[in-house]
């Protein structure tokens, strides 16, 4: 890996994983310690942050940079803003994201305009929530029958935005490909509505909320039913939902050990 010289302008997006300590990388703890200025996402627990740290005598400034949507966040410009200014002072800006900062965590946008700035970026992949969340459950992403290929896409377009066409996509993973929604459960009845279009009511379906955390639930559904039991469970953000025949096998278990169909983990 490449290392900035000290005086040269530098910062890392570093991608903290779903939650548990035990999946950061070691580059993100590596990085995470050569902070000297750490932003730290929403998703982004404290445990992790004091488990990379620990043991570190001089701590970095740590700014809290929620984006949630929804709640009251710290608006995306000014987070960039912050960053090409801390790295331009001179500082070692680490910027913390949950999951991979690179799959809907606004990295790209993040490393253009800090590069347009004469930043060095680096980047360390973290495990995105849908990995997360697939080893949650026992059941692959693909599958050499069941799964040729997976498609990750978000729930929640931006504001403005052409909002995908559902029952294309529904149309795609009826082909055989599995469908991990990302910021979904907000908006799901609508969703539902438009894969109904292009899957079956049969349809295998997971929700997992906070995958790898304490707090983490998981239902075991069908499409047809998940709105209502996202209601009924009331099942909300940070949630990863998942479709197609990869959950096949862990539906069949679920429907014979009621406890775990449609509750908790
Ligand atoms: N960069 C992140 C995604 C950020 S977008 C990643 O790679 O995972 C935020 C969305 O990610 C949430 O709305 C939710 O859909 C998903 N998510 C993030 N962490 C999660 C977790 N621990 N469990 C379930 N879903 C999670």
């Amino acid at each position: 890996m490449k290392s900035s010289a000290a005086s040269s302008p530098w910062c890392a997006l570093v991608g903290a994983g779903p939650g548990d300590p035990e999946l950061l990388t070691l580059r993100a703890i590596r990085l995470i310690r050569r902070a000297t200025v750490l932003l730290v996402d929403d998703l982004v627990s404290d445990a992790v942050v004091e488990r990379a740290l620990a043991g570190r005598k001089r701590k970095p400034r740590i700014v809290h940079v929620g984006k949630r949507g929804g709640c009251r966040s710290t608006p995306q410009e000014f987070i960039i803003r912050l960053m090409i200014n801390e790295a331009l002072a001179g500082e070692r800006v680490v910027r913390l994201k949950g999951g991979d900062p690179f799959v809907f965590g606004r990295g790209g946008e993040e490393a253009e305009a800090l590069r347009a700035h004469g930043i060095e970026v680096e980047i360390a992949s973290g495990i995105t929530a849908a990995v997360a969340a697939s080893a949650t459950l026992g059941v692959p992403l693909t599958h050499r029958t069941h799964a040729h290929g997976v498609m990750l896409v978000t729930g929640h377009a931006k504001p403005g935005g052409a909002p995908l066409h559902w029952p294309t996509l529904a149309a795609a993973a009826a082909q055989g490909l599995t469908l991990v929604i990302y910021m979904g459960v907000a908006e799901w009845p609508q969703l539902q509505a438009g894969l109904l279009q292009g899957l079956p009511p049969e349809t295998p379906a997971a929700v997992v909320q906070h995958a790898s955390l304490p707090q983490q639930r998981q239902v075991l559904t069908v499409l047809g039913e998940l709105a209502e039991t996202i209601t009924r469970e009331g099942l909300g953000s940070p949630a990863i939902i998942i479709l197609g025949d990869v959950l096949r096998g862990a539906l069949a278990l679920a429907a014979e050990t009621p406890l775990q169909h449609a509750q908790a983990a």
